[in-house]
């Protein structure tokens, strides 16, 4: 999903040394994002662009925790969802192909605004279409890699079981061992 790879560009090292990396920052993740997602590409934001840019992602981010808490999202950051769809524009053509009919969508001009209009379009598309209680983020505290729960008995607690839930067993049983360590009756 875009909006969820786009919320994933703020990485935090999920081993815990507190690194951090916006990989807004870095071109070459911005144009995979774009090309991965059947985006136009275009070229990097510029200041101003970016700014928004971060904008949107913090307020996607607030209302994805407020989701997780069981909390309702602010209405202010659904306003700024609708005022980045309202700006980008979309022509909607169908098209005859040899079996079926096919909708067809194109941006009225390829730019940042259409772009950031797809993002905020994607994650409005997951609050009123998919499942909000699907939205997670991974349970190992350094990791808050976003992800939607698609399995089918919504289990899904970390972002990667082989990373985030391995180290997170290790550190449970670690602590047991330490627990039953200093107090030998338990
Ligand atoms: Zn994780």
């Amino acid at each position: 999903m875009l909006w969820v790879d786009f919320l994933n560009s703020e990485w935090h090292d999920w081993r815990g040394s507190g690194r951090y990396e916006d990989r807004l920052d870095q071109p070459a993740v911005v144009e995979q994002l774009l090309k991965e997602h059947g985006l136009p590409s275009i070229p990097s934001p510029g200041a101003e662009e970016m700014a928004e840019l971060k904008l949107l992602r913090f307020a996607m981010r607030e209302m994805v925790k407020a989701i997780v808490r069981g909390q309702e999202p602010e209405l202010e950051a659904l306003e700024l969802l609708n005022r980045m769809m309202a700006r980008g524009p979309v022509i909607r053509r169908i098209v005859r192909t040899d079996e079926r009919f096919r909708l067809e969508q194109t941006a009225e001009r390829a730019d940042w605004a259409h772009t950031m209009a797809e993002i905020a379009a994607s994650f409005a598309r997951t609050l009123a279409e998919g499942e909000t209680s699907r939205i997670r983020i991974c349970d190992n505290p350094d990791c808050k890699w976003i992800y939607y729960d698609d399995t089918r008995n919504r289990s899904k607690r970390y972002c990667d079981d082989k990373a985030c839930g391995n180290l997170l067993k290790v550190r449970r049983f670690r602590a047991r061992q330490k627990a039953s360590k200093e107090h030998p009756s338990t």
